[in-house]
């Protein structure tokens, strides 16, 4: 555990997350994706033991009830998210950092399991009309579940200042930029 890291990427749905997530994967060949468990269905372009382990669930039920998350939250109502022991485990052994992508309640929830063993960034949408805009180009939520996730990140900014960074998402380049060399920084020491 001593020199054991972990970064953990927390944002609002529709903050351009996963765009920065990749830049960061792609600057940084120690990092590697901890794949979560999900139980909501694939998206077009998604692939199951890479973007997510998508498991039924029943399926999730049980790796609950066997301990097999670091943590797990029911993200959106009826779809479970966990990060598993064995994924982090798994980057360990092989030497690289884990790069996790997970919501608020999950990544303040990591924060405390590995005090000084983690890196925490909040990726800020800059505002609340940008995100929505965002989510509905996107054009992979109904209208119910995009209200869901607009009310969701609402409540998930009140919880920014709770991480060691923020990076505002206004202009790619710039976020991008930033958020590697916060990692950068943390990785190099
Ligand atoms: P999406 O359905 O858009 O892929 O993800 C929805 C939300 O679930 C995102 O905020 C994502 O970061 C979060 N998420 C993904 N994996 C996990 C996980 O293992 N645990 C938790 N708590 N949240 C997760």
């Amino acid at each position: 555990m001593k020199d054991q890291k972990i970064i953990i990427i927390t944002a609002p749905s529709g903050s351009g997350k996963s765009t920065l997530t990749k830049l960061l994967m792609a600057a940084f060949p120690q990092l590697a994706f901890s794949i979560s468990a999900c139980t909501r269905s694939p998206r077009a372009g998604e692939t199951d033991g890479v973007d997510y382990h998508f498991i039924s669930v029943p399926a999730f039920e049980k790796a609950i009830a066997a301990r097999e998350f670091i943590e797990w939250e029911m993200v959106y109502e009826g779809k479970y998210y966990g990060t598993l022991k064995t994924e982090l485990n798994r980057i360990w052994d092989r030497r690289q950092v884990p790069l996790v992508d997970i919501d608020v309640k999950g990544a303040l929830n990591v924060q405390q399991q590995y005090p000084g063993h983690h890196l925490s960034v909040f990726i800020q949408a800059p505002s609340l009309s940008i995100l929505k805009e965002r989510l509905e180009k996107r054009g992979t939520e109904t209208a119910e579940t995009l209200a869901e996730r607009i009310g969701k990140a609402e409540y998930e900014l009140s919880f920014a200042q709770e991480f060691d960074h923020i990076v505002v998402n206004d202009d790619l380049a710039r976020a991008s930029e930033q958020l590697i060399g916060i990692v950068g920084d943390y990785l190099n020491n």
